[in-house]
């Protein structure tokens, strides 16, 4: 099944989301249709939020079906190791057509559950750290635009209100 994506504005993005605490069938399921919503709507990661559903689970695949081992479900994840640095334009399924260069650390470490529960850890660089990074800051209610500069950040709300104003959001 195919979730819309929550855009920016909503809520449920700017809150702490909750444990996973249920590995059953039912979040072997709702981690398909994240997969499935992600592809559709051409994402690299999506986290539940962003379907409108306040759980501590993201899905990733940055090479975006091309590598099936690159599947990546995260349930309940922390960072627990960031180093080095990089900038790169960033974007966000739920704040569409916007994209900024973001700073974010460059190697990062993962600790989380798979589908089954057993913990594990992770280690990204460059896209894949970025993404860490992006879908765990999306379960504790922060978006990228957060770590943009209050007045680049104000500008694109200023904006986004606009499109919300004329029924484009
Ligand atoms: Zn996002």
């Amino acid at each position: 099944m195919i979730y819309p994506i929550v855009k920016f504005g909503d809520p449920v993005l700017e809150r702490q989301a909750d444990p996973v605490t249920e590995f059953d069938g039912a979040l072997k399921k709702l981690v398909e249709d994240m997969f499935e919503s992600m592809y559709a709507a051409h994402g690299i990661g999506l986290a539940a939020p962003q379907i409108g559903i306040a759980k501590r689970l993201a899905v990733i695949d940055i090479t975006f079906k091309e590598d099936p081992d690159a599947k990546l479900v995260l349930a309940n994840p922390e960072i627990i190791h960031k180093e080095g640095k990089q900038s790169q334009n960033e974007g966000c399924l739920s704040i569409p057509e916007f994209r900024e260069p973001v700073t974010r650390a460059r190697k990062v470490t993962v600790r989380a559950q798979d589908i089954n529960g057993q913990w594990f850890e992770k280690s990204g660089e460059d896209l894949l750290a970025r993404a860490f990074l992006h879908e765990t800051d999306h379960l504790n209610g922060k978006l990228y635009i957060s770590h943009l500069s209050a007045l680049k950040r104000d500008l694109m709300k200023r904006k986004i209100r606009k499109l919300m104003k004329a029924g484009q959001w």
